[in-house]
């Protein structure tokens, strides 16, 4: 019995590291959300990360092996609103008692200006497939590029793991208010960084809206998009991108960002043809542990030298 239960372990692509033991199974949707879990759960829990480092969650695919994964958590934690239109097919076939966290709610969803949902009306080739609404919804789903948002994530996460795990509820606790500490002091000092940039200049032209809550809290402005709305899996009209041309001539647009998981052929020749700088930021999923955004506070440190540094 016990060599039958080891071999399906070792079956299991998504197996954690450690056998999890008597451990909470926990199942986190992307990188960014695993790393802010981790901070809270510590070695206290066995988890595992559905979209892989490097892979956009907008188009992501999920494996056989995710619908294991899933049936034999205890939670799994999302970003919600809309972000993860993948999971939901996966969480009716997984036919486990996995709760379902979305560490959105409670945050007070901002919605897609008009121009960041420019051409929004060209969606019709997506039928059904779009159940979740992320495209056609407005609301903005990247919580997570505000710091102060990921305070919410830490409540939530902290409340979940001690209601499962009621032994360990001091420590979840003690982790959470530490990390709230590091994320007080990442807002101050991105509020300092972002401050150096001429008003003027405070102008985001991304692959798509993945910045909004950042534009919001720091004083910046999303002038355009290359890709309409808040989900990199849309498509660009030539119309669109004529106008996006002209505004970033008219405006003085410094640089064009492009997320570090996005297909870049678009804003290269966006960049060429306005004779526009084009950087690269960290947008869906944190870097391998060698690169510059191996935890969420990496990430963000990363993504507002790098904007700073080009808009000023
Ligand atoms: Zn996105």
């Amino acid at each position: 019995m016990l060599a039958i239960a080891a071999l399906a372990l070792g079956a299991c692509g998504q197996t954690p590291a450690q056998p999890a033991g008597d451990r909470p199974r926990v199942v986190a949707s992307t990188s960014i959300v695993a790393d802010v879990v981790r901070q809270i759960g510590g070695d206290k829990i066995a988890l595992s990360t559905l979209v892989p480092v490097g892979t956009d969650a907008h188009s992501f695919a999920p494996a056989p092996q995710d619908v294991v994964t899933i049936s034999e958590a205890q939670i799994v934690f999302v970003n919600g609103a809309g972000y993860e239109a993948f999971l939901e097919p996966l969480l009716k076939s997984a036919g486990g008692s996995a709760e379902l966290i979305e560490l959105a709610k409670g945050i007070t969803l901002r919605e897609m200006s008009a121009q960041e949902l420019a051409a929004d009306d060209d969606h019709a080739d997506e039928g059904h497939a779009d159940e979740a609404g992320h495209d056609h919804s407005g609301d903005d789903p990247h919580t997570w590029t505000d710091p102060n948002n990921v305070k919410y994530w830490t409540s939530a996460i902290s409340e979940s793991l001690s209601r499962i795990d009621p032994t360990n509820a001091g420590f979840y606790a003690a982790n959470a208010e530490a990390y709230n500490i590091k994320l007080s002091e990442l807002d101050a000092w991105a509020a300092q960084e972002f401050a150096t940039i001429p008003p003027a200049q405070r102008l985001l032209v991304t692959d798509h809206a993945v910045f909004g809550y950042l534009a919001d809290r720091y004083g910046l402005t999303q002038v355009g998009t290359i890709i309409p709305g808040g989900s990199s899996a849309a498509e660009a009209s030539a119309q669109d991108l004529a106008a996006l041309q002209d505004q970033i001539r008219s405006l003085g647009v410094k640089a064009i960002f492009v997320g570090n998981v996005s297909n870049p052929s678009m804003a290269e020749r966006l960049a060429q043809d306005t004779g526009v700088k084009l950087v690269t930021v960290l947008t869906e999923s944190l870097t391998p542990p060698d690169g510059p955004g191996a935890t969420y506070i990496d990430y963000m440190r990363s993504n507002v030298s790098t904007i700073v540094g080009a808009l000023r």
